[in-house]
């Protein structure tokens, strides 16, 4: 079965497909033009159904699963900021190392050199049966000094919790066994490998 990401996030493709690795995973973007899709939502939960039910109404087509993946990070010691906003945290085209740099500036406003933080990964799955959601949290501490080159985003300050490495730092393997999407993704497969087959 294909499966049809809602996504063209390069680091959220390259994670799903390493998860997915038993189902044919496709960026939408390689099906059909990229359109911009507005999540102008207040929850991780509704952003992904708008994604999802965008791209499976765009493509216009019954024969496939479209997942939405909507993520982010919430900081403690920032009121759970930047959440929703996690990749339009310094404005609307900004850049992951522009979106990292502006909440190790938040904390040292604050005069802060970390604070506890988690991700979290809601996923919607759109097909013909219907909108199914499914999450996935992964908690740990933010740190104001970037390590490491791995992963993407918000990954060279996050230390997962009972380690002392950033995502950055980790291997890609270990982010696997612990991350947000991987649990998010663990129940989206069971989801989708209930849906009826006709
Ligand atoms: P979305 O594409 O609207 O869901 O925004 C997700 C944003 O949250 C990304 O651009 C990253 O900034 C951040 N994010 C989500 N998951 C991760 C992750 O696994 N590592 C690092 N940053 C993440």
């Amino acid at each position: 079965m294909k499966i049809v990401l809602a996504t063209g996030n390069k680091g959220k493709v390259r994670e799903i497909r390493e998860y997915c690795q038993e189902y044919e995973v496709v960026p939408y973007t390689e099906l059909i033009e990229a359109f911009e899709i507005v999540e102008d939502a207040a929850t991780f939960q509704e952003n992904a159904i708008i994604k999802a039910k965008a791209v499976y109404d765009a493509l216009g087509r019954e024969d496939v699963v479209v997942l939405a993946d909507d993520s982010g990070i919430s900081v403690d010691a920032l009121g759970g900021e930047p959440g929703i906003y996690s990749a339009r945290y310094a404005g609307k085209d900004a850049s992951d190392g522009e979106n990292l740099q502006k909440l190790v500036d938040e904390l040292k406003k604050k005069a802060l050199e970390g604070s506890k933080a988690h991700y979290t990964a809601a996923m919607a799955i759109v097909s013909r049966h219907g909108i199914q959601t499914v999450h996935g949290w992964m908690y740990g501490d933010v740190v104001t000094t970037p390590r490491g080159l791995n992963g993407f985003g918000y990954d060279p300050i996050f230390i997962p919790e009972g380690f002392d490495k950033t995502l950055g730092e980790l291997r890609s393997d270990v982010k696997k066994e612990l991350s947000h999407r991987s649990k998010a993704l663990y129940l989206a497969k069971i989801v989708i490998s209930n849906l009826p087959k006709r």
